[in-house]
């Protein structure tokens, strides 16, 4: 939900101005570039997780597929014209309340995110509770609290109605008619356009549920499910990173064809970079680091196949998905061309909305397939592997810009005992909740990875010793806090953290030894402490 206002407000008026440009001459062509641009305005949205207001624009979007065979023959009929205004008036006057009531709340937020030594020093997340039982969820409460979540209680009756919205709201309807759960859900659909709304409710038959969602929640928990399941999905959803905008390297000779696709994935939000010689194709893939490739079937003195056969005799570029587009639609030639290790095989001219959904659907599974090599399948943090990359990286940088590094090396204190008393998927789900502490406490340039069984590796770039050490002995309070569960019971588990620092230790691999060292002697003193040099 960190997305500028400006942005938002960016986006809805091109969106208005497409509308607007196909009433004033109702042809195919306008048509198509408005429906191209409401799908990246739903997906826009998606990714910003404003749900409330996605779920209106994927409403439209659905409708105005349905209508594709009418303006294609140029008769849309008029009650189909009025329902679509209907509805892009209704949308974008709930983009404007949205804007209105969160402009300046959200300027500060983007600000502060940037600067501070870390988000537990601000709270960006807030969940609320909504029910007429909050001492029920008193401990689930306390327990967001130690992840950097604000959790607050508010009756039905007393729903605040001038406030910023929350990123979460679960409401406990269990003791409601199915009825009555459907017009509450209905109502805060309409007022919080941005929240998630999370639903606890006896009603968990597949047509209550079905009625629920279709009034605008988005997940629903039957009334047995656990608390410590629920804790997990709300911070689940807190967590969720935004993604970087998809990039694609365009390689076509013809300016008027790289200007056109460059048009259209811009109408998506894809980034791009266009290259018109195909021996720059090396460079653009270096430089632009692309999650995919557009490239031309003919061009002169080197064809897409050669290119793209050039492209793979690097390991690095083995992987990137690369898509033709030829004006041909030889059947034997498009074999070929797969066979020689493309991808995917358009015929010009593209349609842009089928343009989009292949370059979108491709960079998709690449981006999957690169997240399962480079993370960590429990945890979802960097492997061993790629943290120690990323260290290196890091170190390069701040070796140039002569700015500081902290490195903590963390491991969870008797661990094997956790493991011995409660089961490996107990100590499975512990490790997954310090991997989430560190995720949610720490800022987003900080760098977090699974080194090993319960051990962590930590990298705060930039970052002032002191803060880093203060924030790090935070954490590894609120750790000692947090009530891990098994069957009926709870328990509390600690962890110690050696910490080094850069410049003072000036590789990768001695940092990593000095932490270690410093871990180790935390041990030894007793464990639960956060042990630096000096
Ligand atoms: P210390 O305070 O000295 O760190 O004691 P410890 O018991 O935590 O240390 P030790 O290294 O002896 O034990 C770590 C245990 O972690 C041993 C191993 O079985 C367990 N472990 C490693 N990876 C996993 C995992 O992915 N899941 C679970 N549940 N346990 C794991
Ligand atoms: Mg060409
Ligand atoms: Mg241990
Ligand atoms: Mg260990």
């Amino acid at each position: 939900m960190s997305c500028p206002p400006a942005d938002l407000k960016k986006k809805s008026d091109e969106l208005l101005f497409k509308w607007w440009t196909y009433l004033k001459s109702p042809e195919f062509e306008p048509f198509v570039e408005f429906a191209v641009c409401l799908s990246s305005f739903s997906d826009f949205l998606q990714n910003l997780g404003l749900s409330g207001l996605h779920q209106l624009a994927h409403q439209l979007e659905q409708k105005v597929l349905t209508l594709f065979d009418e303006v294609d023959r140029h008769q849309m009929s008029v009650d189909a014209l009025n329902d679509l205004c209907n509805q892009i008036e209704s949308l974008g006057s709930r983009i404007t309340q949205f804007i209105d009531s969160n402009t300046r709340p959200m300027a500060q937020r983007r600000e502060t995110q940037d600067t501070a030594p870390a988000r537990s020093l601000n709270s960006t997340q807030r969940v609320w509770f909504i029910g007429n039982s909050a001492s029920s969820w008193r401990a689930l409460m306390t327990q967001l609290a130690y992840f950097g979540i604000q959790a607050e209680p508010h009756p039905w009756k007393e729903v605040p109605c001038k406030a910023e919205e929350p990123s979460i709201l679960l409401l406990d309807t269990h003791d409601m008619a199915l009825a009555t759960a459907c017009e509450h859900i209905k109502a805060l659909r309409t007022r919080f356009a941005a929240s998630k709304l999370l639903v606890y409710t006896q009603q968990a038959a597949f047509n209550s549920v079905k009625a629920m969602l279709r009034a605008g929640c988005d997940f629903c928990f039957a009334a047995a499910t656990p608390q410590s399941t629920i804790l997990a999905r709300i911070i689940e959803l807190c967590s969720n990173e935004e993604e970087p905008p998809y990039r694609v390297l365009v390689v076509e000779d013809s300016l008027t064809a790289s200007k056109s696709i460059q048009r259209t994935l811009k109408q998506s939000g894809i980034e791009s970079f266009a290259v018109a010689n195909p021996a720059e194709v090396l460079n653009g893939l270096r430089q632009f680091q692309p999650d995919l490739v557009l490239m031309d079937m003919y061009m002169p003195d080197c064809t897409g196949v050669e290119a793209t056969r050039i492209i793979r005799q690097h390991a690095e570029f083995l992987s990137t998905p690369v898509v033709y587009l030829s004006g041909d639609g030889d059947m034997a030639l498009q074999v070929d061309a797969l066979r020689l290790g493309g991808d995917h095989f358009l015929t010009k001219p593209f349609n842009p909305v089928l343009l989009n959904a292949v370059v979108k659907s491709k960079i998709e599974r690449y981006r999957a397939l690169r997240h399962s090599m480079e993370n960590d399948g429990l945890t979802g943090l960097f492997n061993h592997r790629t943290i120690k990359e990323k260290l290196n990286a890091v170190i390069d940088e701040a070796s140039t810009s002569g700015k500081q590094i902290t490195v903590a090396m963390i491991d969870i204190d008797k661990f094997k005992a956790v493991n011995d008393s409660y089961g490996h998927s107990t100590g499975d789900q512990e490790i997954r909740s310090l991997a989430w502490l560190l995720k949610q406490r720490l800022r987003k340039t900080d760098l977090v990875g699974r080194y090993g069984g319960e051990e962590f590796l930590v990298i705060l770039p930039n970052s002032d010793f002191n803060q880093a050490f203060e924030i790090l002995n935070r954490i590894r309070a609120d750790f000692s806090r947090i009530r891990h569960t098994f069957e009926e019971r709870g328990f509390t588990s600690t962890f110690s953290a050696g910490v080094s620092h850069f410049p003072s230790t000036r590789n990768a691999e001695t940092l990593i030894n000095e932490a270690d060292q410093m871990l180790y002697d935390a041990k030894l003193g007793g464990r639960n402490c956060v042990l630096t040099r000096g």
